[in-house]
C-alpha cells in the first residue's frame, strides 16, 4: 500500500509493508520510505506524522549523498585477487588488535549494504567494496568485525569504533556517498 505525505519542500512517497514483527520501523531505500509494521497495523499516519523530522533530515542527507557521488572517481586497478588478500590480511591484523577470532570471510555483489556479520563468527564484503580507497576497506572491515564483540549499533559498539576510527562519521558518510557512485557506475546490476 502506498501513500503521500509533503514535508516541507519534499513530496515522500511512503509504502506500508506488513510483515511478521514486533514492532515497526521506518527504513529508506532507493529513494523510498518505507514503513515495515506487524500485520493489522494501524497507525501509518501517526508513525509517519511523529517522525517528519527524521524523514526529512534523512531523506535531505541522501540527496547530499548522491550529488557528491558525481565528484567520486572508483578506483578500477585494483584486482579482485588483490582485493581479496589485501581483506584477510586486514581481518588477521584486526583479529589480534580486538581479540576476535573470524570464522569464515565471504565476498558477495550486495544491493543494500558494504558488508555483515554474523553470530557465527562470520562476514560477509561486498564485493563492490573493490572499488573503493583503502581506507574506507579498512573501514568496513574493522566495522563488521567490532560486530563479533557487539551485534548491535549500541554506545558499546560505536566506542570500539570510535577508538581506532575518531572520524567515523565522517567515514560513514563517505561509505554512503559511495554506495551511490557504485549504483550509478553498475546499474544494470544493482538496479
Ligand atoms: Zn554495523
Amino acid at each position: 500500500m502506498q501513500s503521500r505525505v509533503k514535508i516541507h519542500d519534499l513530496e515522500v512517497v511512503y509504502e506500508i509493508i506488513p510483515r511478521e514483527v514486533k514492532y515497526w520501523r521506518l527504513e529508506i531505500k532507493d529513494g523510498k520510505l518505507r514503513l515495515i509494521a506487524p500485520q493489522g497495523f494501524k497507525n501509518h499516519e501517526k508513525i509517519i506524522e511523529r517522525h517528519r523530522k527524521w524523514i526529512y533530515r534523512k531523506f535531505k542527507e541522501d540527496e547530499i549523498s548522491r550529488n557528491r557521488a558525481k565528484e567520486k572517481k572508483l578506483d578500477f586497478n585494483r584486482g579482485e585477487n588483490d582485493f581479496k588478500q589485501l581483506i584477510q590480511e586486514l581481518v588477521r591484523e584486526f583479529s589480534i588488535e580486538l581479540d576476535v577470532g573470524v570464522n569464515r570471510i565471504y565476498f558477495r555483489r550486495m544491493k543494500s549494504r558494504w558488508g555483515s556479520c554474523s553470530s557465527k563468527g562470520n562476514i560477509t564484503i561486498n564485493r563492490y567494496l573493490m572499488y573503493l580507497p583503502e581506507n574506507l576497506i579498512e573501514y568496513l572491515v574493522f566495522h563488521e568485525m567490532a560486530h563479533l564483540l557487539e551485534l548491535n549499533h549500541s554506545k558499546k559498539f560505536w566506542d570500539v569504533i570510535y577508538s581506532k576510527f575518531p572520524d567515523y562519521k565522517e567515514i560513514e558518510k563517505e561509505l554512503s556517498i559511495y554506495w551511490f557512485a557504485v549504483k550509478e557506475t553498475f546499474s544494470d546490476e544493482i538496479n
